[in-house]
């Protein structure tokens, strides 16, 4: 709770009970004592005084609306004054019409005015045809009103001034319901200012209505006052709370919706007609065929407009729906599209690169054959030998590397070829760990090796070779001096493992997802400056693969790395 709300709240209640209890205690005086009448008017009068000191402290963003309120219950106020003074001071009945009838009558439509604005001001755009729901409910309440109120009061006695003053009664309850019908429909935040005015509202015209169907059996002090007064107190408690600020405020757009509740008020509004006409038809009473033609012609009207404002946001939905179902068509073409030149690019790059990595190999193995035949004489200085190992190596890697790109090429355009036979994994393994030996030592790197049982596996050699090649070299290559790299192979449960596994730089847990993608390389390596391509992990996978096996990593920054790979054995004999 704000500090802001702790300081207001208190007032709205401590004005609520104390409204209350002068409610109660009016009943409690006795009937049509001085007291009571003293009371109704000072509850009056604080109803009218509640809503200004209200709107002065709330200040909402709509405060000639509440400024209307004030007024309108001030002219209810001095009307009540008025009328007691004719019965208590004067003793006599007040003429008609009557200076109270004045601001009585000037009160309903203050409060209807400010009752219109705040809605208005509160409806957004899209349910202003809300209000012709309000309409279609406020017509038939305006029938009823007419035919069981009005129309016995113009049939009555008394000279055309009496009617009229005797007319604008029910006349205003229709306003005022008018009003209250719109605010309930209207979404507006359902707060406890909200409620208290809605409450006010009702009890008001509930009370009105009794009256003006027997105002006779009221004359002097009723319970029906109990209507006036709480709705008095309800009024002034609703500018009291702090949430009347919220009743200034535009409600959220939506659009309108027809609900069950809503589907059965409008029924009720085009049945009151012909209800009308069976209730006048069973109680014997004269037809009024005007007047019900009327609003017959009235309510359909409404009906009308209603249908054709559900129609046209029918057709709005439809047209809009049909806009953004294209738009998402023109959209998905546009991508399929550029899916299509994305896929010609990648051909196109992946042709160049075969194309450029064949012409490089030629003149390469050429390169290395001659550097060999000249490394083979006998006659070369130290110096001359040791320039040419630079060359030679260099050229080596140049040819490993060109090779890499080679096999990425074949194997997008699905032109990987492999050429079986039976051959047993640990043999290709403990070659390949022999052959990189010397690697390790120059890395001081401990590098041993567990592949003593025959593991005959349907493999491609080379390919094999490749790939244990390139786990060992990665294994060796990753780990710094004095580190160790461990090869096993072992036949288990219908395939064969292979394992590499180090004590090297490993790999961030982030990163293992996606080391078998093309030229992906780890934070570690860079970080270290360790050289490489990223196409080795790419390669292994892809033969790995091809060979119906599969291929697993664990890893730990700064403890190690182990690549673990099972192929199909192949069955003895
Ligand atoms: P390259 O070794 O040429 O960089 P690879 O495809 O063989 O490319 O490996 C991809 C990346 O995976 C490497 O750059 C490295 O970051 C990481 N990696 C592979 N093997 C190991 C290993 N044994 N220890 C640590 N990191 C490794």
């Amino acid at each position: 709770m704000t500090a802001a709300r702790l300081r207001t709240t208190p007032l709205a209640w401590v004005y609520l009970v104390a409204g209350l209890a002068a409610t109660g205690l009016y009943f409690a005086l006795p009937w049509d004592s001085m007291g009571q009448w003293v009371l109704y008017d000072v509850i009056g009068v604080s109803s009218g005084v509640a809503v200004l000191v209200g709107t002065r402290r709330h200040r909402p963003a709509l405060s000639a609306a509440w400024y209307l309120f004030a007024a309108g219950l001030t002219a209810f106020a001095v009307g009540d004054v008025l009328f007691n003074f004719y019965a208590r001071i004067w003793h006599r009945d007040p003429p008609i019409p009557s200076v109270a009838d004045v601001f009585y009558l000037a009160g309903y439509p203050l409060l209807a005015v400010g009752l219109v604005l705040i809605v208005v001001h509160t409806l957004p755009k899209e349910r202003r045809q809300g209000l012709i729901d309000a309409g279609l409910l406020t017509v038939a309440f305006g029938i009823c009103h007419w035919i069981f109120v009005m129309h016995p009061l113009v049939s009555g006695p008394g000279d055309w001034v009496g009617q009229l003053v005797a007319l604008s009664y029910p006349a205003m309850d229709i306003l005022l319901l008018a009003a209250l019908v719109v605010l309930a429909l209207t979404p507006a935040t359902r707060t406890a200012s909200y409620r208290y005015l809605t409450g006010s509202l009702v009890l008001l015209i509930v009370a009105d209505e009794v009256y003006g169907i027997s105002p006779g059996t009221f004359s002097g002090t009723s319970w029906l006052d109990a209507g006036w007064l709480l709705s008095y107190v309800l009024w002034g408690t609703a500018a009291l709370s702090p949430s009347m600020r919220d009743l200034s405020k535009p409600s959220p757009a939506s659009r309108p919706s027809l609900g069950s509740m809503r589907l059965l008020a409008l029924w009720i509004a085009v049945a009151t007609v012909p209800i009308i006409l069976i209730v006048e038809r069973l109680t014997d009473r004269r037809i009024d065929a005007v007047a019900l033609a009327i609003a017959s012609a009235a309510l359909s009207g409404l009906v009308l407009v209603r249908l054709a404002g559900l129609v046209r946001s029918f057709d709005r939905v439809r047209r809009e729906e049909r806009i953004a179902r294209a738009e998402a068509q023109s959209a998905q073409r546009q991508l399929l599209q550029q899916n299509e030149q994305l896929r010609e690019a990648d051909r196109l790059k992946d042709e160049f690169v075969a194309l450029i990595s064949h012409d490089l190999r030629t003149p390469l193995t050429s390169i290395m054959g001659y550097l060999e035949l000249v490394l083979d004489e006998d006659n070369l200085s130290e110096e001359q030998r040791g320039f040419l190992n630079v060359a030679d190596r260099n050229a080596d890697r140049l040819l490993r590397l060109v090779n890499d790109l080679l096999f990425v090429a074949r194997f997008e355009a699905g032109e990987l070829e492999l050429h079986p036979t039976e051959l047993d994994l640990a043999a290709v393994v403990r070659q390949s760990v022999e052959e990189s030996g010397p690697r390790a030592a120059a890395g001081g790197v401990e590098l041993t090796c567990e592949a003593s049982a025959a593991s005959p596996v349907q493999a491609d050699k080379g390919r094999m070779f490749q790939l244990v090649d390139n786990l060992v070299s990665n294994a060796i290559k990753f780990t710094p001096e004095g580190g160790d790299v461990r090869v096993s192979v072992t036949p288990v449960n219908g395939v064969v493992r292979l394992e590499v596994a180090d004590t090297g730089v490993g790999i961030a847990p982030e990163e293992q997802d996606r080391l078998f993608e093309r030229f992906f390389r780890a934070s570690t390596a860079s970080e270290h400056q360790i050289p490489g391509t990223g196409l080795g992990l790419y390669i292994t996978r892809a033969i790995v693969e091809a060979h119906g096996g599969s291929i697993a990593v664990r890893s730990d920054p700064g403890e190690g790395s182990s690549f673990c790979i099972e192929l199909p054995a192949r069955p003895r004999g």
